[in-house]
């Protein structure tokens, strides 16, 4: 890989800059050569009033910007590290935005001229890089540390960039398309950030015993989405069709890929899942209620995945206080199952330490978790019961 380091002036970079607000993104500069917005990179998110902002004032103040990294592609400049930032720039030289200087809103054309030429003649260094695709791959994981990291599929899109992963994004990054409300209720993510495409990609490769990196390369230059698109629905429609009561958050952000690739051949009665989803959600003791879903869909053999809760401090110390109070009166240990054995614990009083609590008849079998179904064993006892 070859690098170069370049000098460019602020005015140079902007030189011919548009900026796209129905998409969100600046697109050229340096006179039509440098293409600021390539197919791999992200929208802008800049425009807060607070990065875009410190951008310009980094420029009036005389602060370096930081390093610009771009991708030498035949005679064009493609921006790899820094679309922010020049995007800002260009944004405010032409007046899409305005910054307070000495107590007033400015806009670029409204500053003194002094101030204009200082920005315009702020120097911007970058990193020019000529190479293998490969190499290139590598690079742009070490470079991206700068302004806010491209997270895991942003940087995915850029690796894989090409016909699949454009697609892609417009079916599952675009914020206006209608059936995201619908997902969101599945889905936990910023469709701009990539995050629903990105689970999307992770249901179809794992259905495909694939990671998401060999499912992109496998597929970066198909011309059509649909392995991806026709499952992504077969899952939606499949939760939509067991569960058919409206979503509660707990159902957001479940690894529903993984669940609908175990349960959806099995039959289920829908009415009867939404009632039991209804208890569930109701029952104090059901500590993790993400876990209700799979919970039910697994035939109710393992509680674990509801995290059960135990008895709380003040139920066990009232049995503990019942149970020693009566015991002692007897003359017998205050664990039961120790006062119905044959060796010497059988008149040991435990002290509190020495006990805990467990359900007289099991959570999976309908005991609630309340003084009326909680006895105090001692710990040998109680391990040996299985604590539920
Ligand atoms: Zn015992």
């Amino acid at each position: 890989m070859k690098t170069e380091l370049e000098r460019y002036t602020v005015e140079q970079v902007v030189d011919g800059f548009i900026y796209n607000e129905l998409e969100g993104k600046g697109l050229f500069g340096l006179a039509g050569k440098l293409v600021i917005q390539p197919e791999f990179q992200r929208h802008y998110i800049y425009n807060d009033g607070k990065k875009d902002v410190a951008v310009i004032d980094s420029l009036l103040k005389g602060y370096p910007l930081g390093l610009i990294y771009f991708n030498v592609e035949g005679s064009t400049l493609e921006v790899l590290d820094g679309q922010q930032r020049i995007t800002s720039i260009g944004r405010f030289v032409t007046g899409k935005f305005a910054i307070r200087v000495d107590g007033k809103e400015q806009t670029f054309l409204s500053l003194p001229k002094e101030k204009q030429r200082k920005i315009l003649d702020s120097a911007l260094l970058v990193y020019e890089c000529e190479g293998e695709e490969a190499e290139i791959k590598d690079w742009f994981r070490t470079i991206n540390i700068s302004g806010i990291p491209l997270n895991p599929q942003e940087l995915l899109n850029a690796i894989y960039s090409g016909p699949f992963v454009n697609k892609a994004k417009v079916e599952f990054s675009n914020s206006q398309n209608a059936n995201m409300q619908k997902w969101s209720a599945y889905i936990k993510g910023d469709p701009k950030r990539q995050e629903v495409l990105a689970v999307a990609l992770d249901w179809v490769s794992g259905a495909r015993g694939m990671n998401v990196d060999a499912y992109l390369a496998h597929h970066r230059g198909d011309a059509d989405i649909f392995e991806l698109k026709a499952y992504f629905t077969s899952v939606i429609d499949w939760i939509g069709s067991i569960f058919r009561r409206p979503p509660d958050k707990e159902m957001r952000g479940i690894e529903w890929g993984r669940l609908y690739e175990t349960y959806h051949s099995t039959p289920y009665n829908a009415a009867v899942l939404d009632g039991e989803i209804e208890r569930l959600l109701g029952d104090p003791a059901v500590a993790n209620r993400k876990g209700i879903y799979e919970f039910l869909l697994s035939g109710e053999t393992q509680p674990q995945l509801l995290s059960i809760r135990l008895f709380d401090e003040k139920t066990r110390a009232v049995a503990y206080q019942q149970q020693t109070h009566n015991a002692k009166s007897k003359g017998v240990s205050n664990c039961s199952v120790c006062a119905a054995g044959d060796n010497a614990n059988r008149t040991r009083i435990y002290r509190r330490d020495e006990m805990d609590a467990d359900h007289v008849t099991a959570w999976s079998k309908g005991g609630a978790t309340d003084i009326h179904n909680c006895e105090m064993l001692c710990i040998t006892h109680n391990r040996s019961k299985g604590n539920r």
